[in-house]
């Protein structure tokens, strides 16, 4: 077995098997992580006791105990999930030095199925951005072109995955945050249905959008992780109680008769060429299979992307509330604190804490929310989406899933778009649509551009219908032209 490339069962079997140990598969993860990571910036922090928790694994296999479906699986987090021991900043000045007294949800699931946490994950900070340049630790690089972005918000996640520096990463997805960078980054990224995923221990950013979900480099994979992570958490309100279906065994690539959803109102072009080339590609695919295309309207989707940078940017500024330099990480320096008014001590707090682009959000979201403003606003919006969910709940009577891009074009090149705020939203024109609406969505890496960089295309399901969509995706998968095709950084 190639370590460097292997499945997540793979290693997992053959550590439970004892046929390699987990202390070795992470000690060979980490020479990885070290070799490459200084040119791509894609971890904010290491777990300086990672070879410990992979002895410990193995004791507990040498005991003869069951350890999980993950043991001895190196994982890489995204800076979003609180870690309990491991600093945890969101990529943002302001939480510089907070280290959680306790884990996610989705972190202490992956740890009972035997995983071994490698380090925290690079990322836009608090999730804010598409390219990951807005992070505190640096921007993180594309290692099938060292001069691009791997997209954001969970850019390091992409990159380490991509670059194999760990078998399996977590990412969140607030308005395509998992997708764009695992189709810049040719990985497989899954946003699950709202409510699929706990967000307890997850740092919100707009907390009715926000899920986790698994970037790893197969639909398998991210099937099995998905198992993991997924089902009803008591500590998240907004959790749900549906049952968890054994994804991965139920994977198949038989879409024979399935009927695959074209949103008509995506089809006005404006698609560079080899995404363009990708999409058409994908959809002759699915109907040599056997699927049905089928052309749906969801007229709202037009107005994704205001609705969303409405909603979101509202729910952050109201999140980001609790960053006062009171009781987590970042304080601005004061000679004495006495005679310090509290307007004083927030402000400079927050205006060294926090960047520019975290700042604008929170400026938008805060007008947005004003009183005079919020009927026309953040109502407004929150009409707009709850048309657009009834307009896909109405789309997915007629259809499975539903086939669309990921992005308009492959990845970008690095301070290309950064300092153009408004064409860098409208990155997220394909995506965003899924959060609002709540429903299932992935990227699977299916093409390459002229100049060999990866380009997914999205998968989207109705509420709950994770199969259905992973299963399209394993059938795209099984004739990607980025299989086995790996980044040069490798
Ligand atoms: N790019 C989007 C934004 O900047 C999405 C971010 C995300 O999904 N976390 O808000």
């Amino acid at each position: 077995m190639d370590l460097t490339f292997a499945s997540l069962s793979e290693i997992s079997e053959a550590v439970t098997a004892k046929k390699l140990s987990a202390k070795e598969v992470a000690t060979h993860f980490q020479q990885r992580v070290q070799a490459l990571d200084p040119k791509l910036n894609a971890f904010a922090a290491l777990n300086p006791d990672v070879i410990k928790e992979a002895d410990a694994i193995d004791a507990r296999i040498a005991k003869g105990e069951n350890v999980g479906v993950l043991a001895g699986v190196p994982f890489g987090i995204k800076d979003m999930l609180c870690t309990k021991g491991l600093a945890t900043t969101a990529g943002s000045k302001i939480l510089s030095g907070f280290i959680p007294p306790y884990d996610a949800t989705v972190v202490s699931r992956l740890k009972k199925a035997g995983v071994v946490i490698m380090g925290k994950l690079n990322q836009d900070e608090f999730a804010m951005g598409s390219s990951n340049e807005t992070s505190f630790f640096g921007p993180v690089k594309n290692p099938w072109d060292l001069e691009r972005v791997p997209g954001g918000s969970s850019g390091g996640s992409a990159a380490a995955q991509a670059a194999r520096l760990v078998p399996g990463t977590i990412g969140t997805d607030t308005g395509g945050s998992i997708r764009q960078p695992a189709s810049f980054c040719g990985i497989v990224g899954v946003k699950p249905t709202y409510g699929r995923v706990s967000r307890y221990g997850i740092i919100a950013f707009a907390s009715s959008l926000d899920q986790a979900g698994p970037m790893v480099s197969t639909v398998k994979d991210a099937a099995l992780t998905l198992e993991v992570i997924s089902g009803h958490d008591p500590m998240d309100s907004t959790s749900s109680q549906k049952q968890v279906p054994a994804w991965s065994k139920n994977l198949s690539s038989d879409i024979k008769g399935m009927k695959i959803g074209v949103i008509k109102e995506y089809l006005s072009g404006g698609l560079e060429a080899d995404t363009q080339k990708t999409f058409d590609e994908a959809l002759a695919t699915v109907k040599k299979m056997g699927a049905e295309i089928v052309e749906i309207s969801v007229a709202g989707t037009e107005f994704a992307i205001p609705v969303y940078y409405l909603v979101a940017t509202s729910e952050a500024s109201s999140n980001l509330a609790r960053y006062d330099g009171v009781r987590f990480g970042y304080r601005a320096e004061f000679p004495r604190l006495s005679g310090v008014e509290l307007e004083e001590f927030y402000g400079k707090t927050r205006g060294e804490g926090f960047g520019a682009e975290v700042k604008r959000r929170i400026m938008l979201g805060t007008y947005c929310l004003s009183s005079g403003y919020y009927d026309a606003y953040y109502n407004k919006a929150g009409q707009v989406r709850r048309l657009l969910t009834e307009q896909f709940i109405d789309a997915f009577k007629k259809c499975d899933a539903i086939l669309s891009p990921v992005t308009a074009a492959p990845a970008f090149k690095l301070g290309e778009l950064v300092h153009d705020p408004m064409t860098m939203y409208l990155n997220d024109i394909f995506t965003t649509s899924t959060n609002l609406a709540g429903l299932p969505g992935m990227s699977v890496p299916f093409g390459l551009s002229q100049s060999g960089l990866p380009i997914g295309v999205q998968v989207t399901g109705a509420h709950f219908e994770e199969q259905k969509m992973l299963n399209v995706a394993y059938a795209l998968e099984s004739v990607s032209s980025v299989k086995g095709k790996n980044p040069h950084v490798i």
